[in-house]
């Protein structure tokens, strides 16, 4: 159990001339000069079906980045075929022997692909080069490091044995396999997703997000070139319900390993009851979803802090993190003061093109959210109770633009304080000093999510009694900062109430749910 001990990926700046930015400038072009044609992988083979989809990036409808090979049921069958037929040979091989692989793609990824995994998710899910390197780089970098490290603990927990008894425990894998569905706005959660599953010695099928298919095609290459056996993982794509209806009826589906939003997973969760009796074993549900993550703003704290966690928490890569802040509420004592750095702070912010590495905004994912975004701003405009403090304006045209909008409300129960947006939009209450017990019992009932949260506050009793009341209102909780932006191996990563099952991811909670441990005692 001599693991190599893993550090945190150190974050590239890409400051102009720098050679990481000239690398990525050099991959965002190799992108955009060429078509990438983007088969999915079944038992190692790239799978090409006669329906090929085109993909763009959200920030430029004009450009054509590549194409993807959507598959039917016949292709999950076959997936699911290759992943039966790899299980025994992955699981019987020692578990250095796979992690020593996923050791590999870690290396690969911080050297001789960073450029190329970054520039893919730039260009695909558009992020600008920071937040795709925190992300697409020095996450998937650490979540493949530490799960390893993690990994060789859970393999040493050993029971107790007596005089004459000796007793194991041993760490199977799920009988049958796991099913990763993953989302597009972080390339390190879908890598995470399958690969933490298959490191324990489980067979994989992995369905991305359709808009996150040019880096899960990268996250394969790589796997391919560290060695991964063929058939361990899957990579798929396959509309949902069509996947989920062959998946959710197989004998041998072992669990499920999800990211992405509540309403899907409830259904899923609810298919999977329904078929329970035809499963060899009870499946595995592991599933971060939803987020209405709040920053609770206290008089006795900073103002400019608050405007930096507000802006950063709240606009980084568009809003679209389940961790973003999307309501706040601060006191009337703060609130000039936060107002006008906030303005401040947005009104130095430029929106635009990824390639251009000064724009910090970039668009939102696809149509569908730019509509479901926009909708909320049009009618929060309508509405008397509410004001729109900054931004509010949009453009689709060229690419799916919105700025980033803040919304100062009178009722702290209006929808966009209560329902989940997923975008660059941040609604605010503004409150009496006095009426701050108040608040802080509103924070904790007004959406049934709890995955993230931040409290500002100098005042120590005041931080320490937040605390204990949001005990449940957040799986990660923030004093004096954003409440974004988790690290592996430092903050483990997931919430409860609506937001999942809280085996926080990067952690030794999660890779448990991957194993069904044998007991064995012998006598002798
Ligand atoms: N782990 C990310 C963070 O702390 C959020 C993950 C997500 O959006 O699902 O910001």
């Amino acid at each position: 159990f001599n693991v190599p001990t893993p550090a945190n990926e150190p974050v590239k700046e890409y400051r102009p001339g720098s050679p990481e930015r000239e690398a990525v400038k050099k991959a965002l072009e190799d992108f955009r000069s060429q078509e990438t044609d983007v088969p999915m992988y079944i038992g190692g083979k790239e799978v090409r079906t006669d329906r090929k989809l085109r993909i763009a990036p959200p920030h430029d409808h004009q450009h054509t980045l590549g194409y993807f090979y959507e598959g039917d049921a016949q292709h999950v069958k076959e997936a699911i075929q290759a992943a039966l037929t790899a299980k025994d040979d992955w699981a019987n091989l020692s578990w250095e022997h796979r992690a020593a692989i996923f050791l590999k793609v870690a290396e690969l990824i911080a050297g001789p692909y960073r450029a190329r995994i970054n520039a893919a998710t730039m260009l695909g899910q558009s992020k600008n080069a920071y937040q795709a390197e925190i992300d697409s780089a020095c996450e998937l970098i650490d979540f493949l490091r530490f799960n390893v490290h993690y990994a060789a603990d859970i393999y040493r927990q050993q029971p107790a044995s007596s005089p004459g008894v000796w007793n194991r425990l041993e760490y199977r894998p799920l009988e049958g396999f796991v099913f990763a569905l993953t989302p597009f706005n972080f390339t390190a959660i879908a890598g995470n997703l399958p690969t933490s599953a298959a490191l324990m010695g489980n067979t994989v099928i992995w369905k991305p997000a359709y808009s996150q298919i040019l880096s899960a095609k990268v996250i394969m290459e790589v796997l391919q070139e560290a060695g991964l056996p063929d058939g361990v993982i899957n990579l798929i794509y396959v509309d949902g319900p069509i996947a989920g209806e062959v998946i959710f009826n197989h004998p041998d589906f072992a669990g499920i390993h999800f990211t992405g939003s509540t309403g899907v997973f409830q259904q899923i969760w609810g298919t999977i009851g329904a078929n329970i009796h035809k499963y060899k074993t009870y499946p595995r549900i592991v599933g971060e979803t939803g987020g209405k993550d709040f920053v609770l703003v206290h008089e006795s704290a900073n103002a400019d802090e608050v405007a930096t966690g507000l802006v950063r928490g709240a606009f980084e890569y568009q809003g679209q993190k389940c961790s973003a802040a999307s309501r706040a509420y601060i006191p009337s004592s703060l609130w000039k003061a936060v107002e006008a750095k906030v303005k401040q702070f947005l009104g130095e912010m430029k929106m635009g093109v990824t390639e251009d590495f000064t724009n910090f905004i970039n668009a939102v994912i696809d149509e569908r959210a730019f509509k479901k975004i926009t909708a909320y701003i049009e009618e929060a405009k309508q509405n008397d109770t509410v004001e729109v403090v900054a931004g509010g304006n949009y453009d689709g045209t060229k690419g799916y633009f919105i700025e980033p909008t803040v919304l100062l409300v009178k009722d702290p129960n209006y929808r966009t304080m209560c329902e989940e947006i997923f975008g660059p939009v941040l609604s605010i209450y503004v409150y009496e000093p006095s009426e701050f017990e108040n608040v802080l019992q509103l924070v904790n009932t007004t959406s049934p999510y709890a995955l993230t949260g931040s409290i500002f506050a100098k005042d120590r009793y005041v931080i320490e009694h937040v605390a204990h009341t949001l005990q449940n209102a957040a799986g990660n909780f923030y004093i004096n900062d954003k409440p974004t932006g988790a690290v592996v191996g430092q903050q483990p990563f997931g919430g409860a109430r609506a937001s999942g099952t809280n085996d926080k991811a990067g952690s030794a909670l999660n890779l448990y749910r991957w194993v069904s441990a044998r007991t064995i005692k012998e006598t002798y």
